[in-house]
C-alpha cells in the first residue's frame, strides 16, 4: 500500500510539473538548456548509462496529460513498427556474404563505411520498408537500421569465432581439450589469446549439440544459429531533432525533458497520426550535474516504459606509465582478493607500502555454492517430472513442473543478483584501497590465462570466471572516475617466486593456523622472507607492473591497458623490498602499558526510535550478516614482525578483551514502548 501511495504521489507531482511547464510553453523553453558542457581540456570523457522510469507525459499537439500507461502504449506501437522493420532486415541479410561485407568496414567502391550502423546500412543500400499502408517517419527506419546493423555487426564476431572453433576442432573429446589443442583453438580465433575460456567452451558445446542432431559439423554460424531476434526498443541515438530531443533543466539539474514523436494509433496512416510527446525524466543522483546527456534507448519492461539515458562526464585522464605508487591485486585462493601498495623509489627500487589487505567473501561464496546446488537439484527434478509426464500438458505432474520452473528461475536470479552485488562490492573495495594508498595505477592479475591449469580448477569451484570478469570491468569503471589506470599483468609465477629475491618459495601451513587445510604460508629459503602466499603474490604483481610500466599497451577497441608479456631482463629488477618500519622497534625493556582509551557508553535509543541494530552480545558472530557488503579489510594492529602480514581478523577475536561489551538489550521494538504482557522488562 505504501509503495502504491508513493508512486501515485510521484506521478501526480510529475504531471503537475509537466502541465505547468507545458502551459507556459515559451517560458518553459527558456528555462531549459542543453544539458552539460563538453569535456574540458586535459580531461577524458567517461560514458555511463542511467535507467529512468517514465512516469507520465503530455501530448504537445492536444495538450492532453498522458498517464504512464498511455505513454508506454504509444512508445510500444512505435517500437513494434521498428521491430517489424528490423526483423525484415535481419531475415534478408542473415547470410555469410552480407554479414562479412558489413564487418569488412568497406563499401563496394572501397570507401570506409561510417561507424554508425544505420549510416553504414544506407551506404550498402539495405533499406527498411514499413508495413503496407503505414506511414512512418524516416527516423523510425533509421532506428530499425541501427538495431539491425548492430546485431549483424555482433554476428560477424560470432561468425569468426565459430569458424575458428570449427577449424581447430579437436580429435578427441571436444569438452576436454589438451593444452596443445587449447593453443590451437586460441590461435584460430581472432583475439583468442586474451579471450575468456568460457566463451570458447560454450561455442564448443553449441557445435556439439548441432553435431548430435545432424550427424555432421555445421558449415558456419548461419547454419548453427537462426537470425537474431529484434527487440522492442527505440534506439533514439540514431535520430535527430525531428524525432527526439533531450534537454536538461538549467534550474534543476536533476531533471531532464525528453520530447519524442510517437504515433497515436498502432497503425498510423499519415503524418497527422504522429505527435510530439514530452516526458519528464527524474535523473538518479548518480548523474552528475555537469554531465552531458545523450538521446536514450526506450525499452518497455513489464508494461512500463524505461529510458536508458547515456551520459558523459569529464574525468581526469589515466596515465599509461610514469607511476610512482601502484596497487597490486591478486585473485586469492581462499580470500577473494589480496591487495597492497608498492612504491617506486627515485633510484628504481620498489618497496611494499604496507602489509596489504584482503577482501574476504567466504560467506557470500558459500551462499552462492548453496544456491548453485539448489538450482542443480531443481533442474534434475524438472527433468524427472518431464520424463514422467512425457510432454503431455494434461498430465498431473504438469502443474508441479510449472512450480519447479518458477522456483528455479527465482534461484537463478538470486544467484545473478548476488554475483552482481559481490562484483560491485569487490570492485569498490579495490578502488578504495588504491585511493587510500594514493596509487595512480592498479595492477590486476590477468585471470584469463589461468586456463587448463590446476589453479583454474581450484578457483573455478569457488567463483566462476564470469564473476571475476565482472569485477575487472567494474574496477575499470570505478577507477576511471578517479583517473586511476587499471592494467592487467601476466600472472605467471606470481605465487611461486619470492617477491624480495625471486627465488622459488616453499609453501607450508601458516604458523598461526596449524589446523587449517592447504598450504597458505610461503617462505623463501634464499633471503628469509616469509608471509601469506597471497601477500607475496600482490607484491610480485605490483613490482612486475611498476617495472614493466613502459611496456604497457592500450587496446585500441576497448581502451583496456595491459602488460602483454614478461620481459626477463626487466623481470630481474622487479623485486619488492618488504615494508620496514622507519623506527627501531627492537626491545630494550618491558613494554610500557598502553593507556586505556575510554569509549563513550552506548546511548539508549530515543522512545519510538527503538533501533538497536542487532548487535550481538559477543564479537565474532557479526560477519554472518546477509549481503556481500562486509569485506574484512586491512591488517589487524601489528605488534611484532613487520614482514609478516597479518590477515584481517574478525572483529572481537583480537583485542576483544579490552572492548566493553554493551549490556544485553531486548531487540524487539515493542519492548521499548512499555511493559508488554508476558515480557519481563528490567
Ligand atoms: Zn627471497
Amino acid at each position: 500500500m505504501l509503495g502504491v501511495g508513493y508512486g501515485y504521489w510521484t506521478l501526480t507531482y510529475a504531471i503537475a510539473f509537466l502541465t505547468r511547464s507545458m502551459l507556459s510553453n515559451s517560458g518553459s523553453l527558456s528555462e531549459v538548456v542543453m544539458g552539460g558542457s563538453s569535456a574540458g581540456g586535459g580531461s577524458a570523457g567517461l560514458t555511463s548509462c542511467a535507467r529512468v522510469l517514465i512516469r507520465g507525459g503530455a501530448d504537445e499537439g492536444t495538450g492532453e496529460v498522458l498517464s504512464a500507461r498511455v505513454v508506454a502504449e504509444r512508445a510500444g506501437w512505435c517500437a513494434a513498427l521498428a521491430q517489424e522493420m528490423t526483423a525484415g532486415l535481419l531475415a534478408g541479410h542473415w547470410n555469410p556474404e552480407d554479414v562479412r561485407a558489413l564487418a569488412s568496414g568497406l563499401d563496394a567502391a572501397g570507401r570506409a563505411l561510417p561507424t554508425q550502423a544505420w549510416m553504414a546500412l544506407r551506404r550498402l543500400g539495405w533499406g527498411a520498408a514499413p508495413p503496407e499502408g503505414v506511414h512512418v517517419n524516416d527516423r523510425v527506419a533509421r532506428m530499425a537500421q541501427e538495431q539491425a546493423g548492430r546485431l549483424l555487426r555482433s554476428a560477424a564476431w560470432r561468425d569468426a569465432l565459430t569458424a575458428g572453433v570449427l577449424a581447430a576442432w579437436p580429435q578427441g573429446d571436444p569438452a576436454k581439450r589438451s593444452p596443445a589443442e587449447w593453443d590451437a583453438v586460441r590461435a584460430a580465433v581472432p583475439g583468442g589469446e586474451r579471450m575468456p575460456s568460457p566463451v570458447i567452451r560454450s561455442r564448443t558445446r553449441q557445435v556439439q549439440a548441432f553435431e548430435k542432431g545432424h550427424g555432421r559439423l555445421p558449415a558456419d554460424v548461419f547454419e548453427l544459429e537462426r537470425p537474431p531476434g529484434a527487440g522492442a526498443l527505440l534506439l533514439l541515438s540514431a535520430c535527430d531533432k525531428q524525432e527526439a530531443v533531450i534537454e536538461r533543466y538549467a534550474t534543476e539539474p536533476g531533471r531532464a525533458l525528453l520530447r519524442v514523436k510517437l504515433p497515436s494509433r498502432p497503425d498510423p496512416r499519415s503524418h497527422r497520426d504522429w505527435s510530439w510527446v514530452r516526458a519528464l525524466l527524474v535523473l538518479p543522483p548518480t548523474v552528475p550535474p555537469g554531465a552531458a546527456l545523450h538521446l536514450p534507448a526506450l525499452r518497455i519492461v513489464k508494461g512500463k516504459l524505461r529510458a536508458e539515458v547515456p551520459f558523459t562526464r569529464a574525468v581526469p585522464p589515466a596515465r599509461r606509465s610514469g607511476h610512482q605508487v601502484a596497487l597490486g591485486v591478486d585473485w586469492g585462493i581462499s580470500t577473494l582478493l589480496s591487495a597492497g601498495a608498492a612504491v617506486l623509489g627515485p633510484d628504481g627500487t620498489i618497496t611494499a607500502g604496507g602489509a596489504g589487505a584482503q577482501f574476504r567473501a567466504a560467506g557470500v561464496l558459500a551462499k552462492l555454492g548453496r544456491l548453485r546446488r539448489q538450482g542443480e537439484w531443481l533442474h534434475a527434478k524438472i527433468g524427472h517430472c518431464e520424463r514422467l509426464g512425457g510432454g503431455n500438458p494434461g498430465h498431473p505432474l504438469a502443474g508441479k513442473t510449472a512450480v519447479l520452473r518458477a522456483e528455479a528461475e527465482r534461484v537463478a536470479s538470486r544467484r545473478s543478483n548476488l554475483n552482481d552485488a559481490l562484483a560491485w562490492s569487490a570492485a569498490r573495495w579495490t578502488v578504495d584501497q588504491a585511493i587510500a594508498a594514493g596509487a595512480s595505477v592498479i595492477y590486476l592479475e590477468d585471470f584469463r590465462s589461468l586456463e587448463a591449469r590446476s589453479m583454474g580448477k581450484t578457483l573455478n569451484t569457488r567463483l566462476s570466471q564470469s564473476v571475476r570478469g565482472k569485477i575487472a570491468v567494474r574496477t575499470r569503471y570505478l577507477a576511471a572516475k578517479e583517473g586511476i589506470a587499471v592494467v592487467t599483468v601476466p600472472p605467471r609465477g606470481t605465487s611461486r617466486n619470492c617477491p624480495a629475491c625471486l627465488a622459488a618459495l616453499r609453501h607450508r601451513k601458516a604458523p598461526d593456523r596449524p589446523g587449517e587445510a592447504g598450504w597458505k604460508w610461503a617462505a623463501c629459503p634464499g633471503c628469509g622472507w616469509q608471509g601469506d602466499r597471497d601477500h607475496g603474490a600482490w607484491m610480485r604483481i605490483a613490482a612486475r607492473g611498476l617495472a614493466h610500466q613502459d611496456k604497457t599497451v592500450t587496446d585500441r577497441e576497448s581502451g583496456a591497458m595491459a602488460v602483454g608479456a614478461v620481459d626477463e631482463a626487466i623481470e630481474a629488477r622487479a623485486v619488492a623490498a618488504p615494508y620496514a618500519s622507519p623506527g627501531d622497534r627492537s626491545k630494550t625493556g618491558p613494554t610500557p602499558r598502553r593507556k586505556k582509551k575510554s569509549r563513550p557508553a552506548p546511548r539508549d535509543p530515543l522512545p519510538g526510535q527503538a533501533t538497536w541494530p542487532g548487535r550481538p552480545a559477543s564479537g565474532g558472530a557479526r560477519q554472518h550478516g546477509p549481503g556481500p557488503a562486509a569485506p574484512r579489510s586491512g591488517p589487524g594492529p601489528r605488534r611484532d614482525h613487520d614482514q609478516h602480514p597479518q590477515p584481517a581478523q574478525a572483529p572481537g577475536t583480537r583485542g576483544g578483551t579490552r572492548r566493553r561489551v554493551p549490556p544485553r538489550r531486548p531487540r524487539h521494538p515493542a519492548a521499548w514502548d512499555g511493559p508488554q504482557p508476558g515480557t519481563h522488562v528490567r
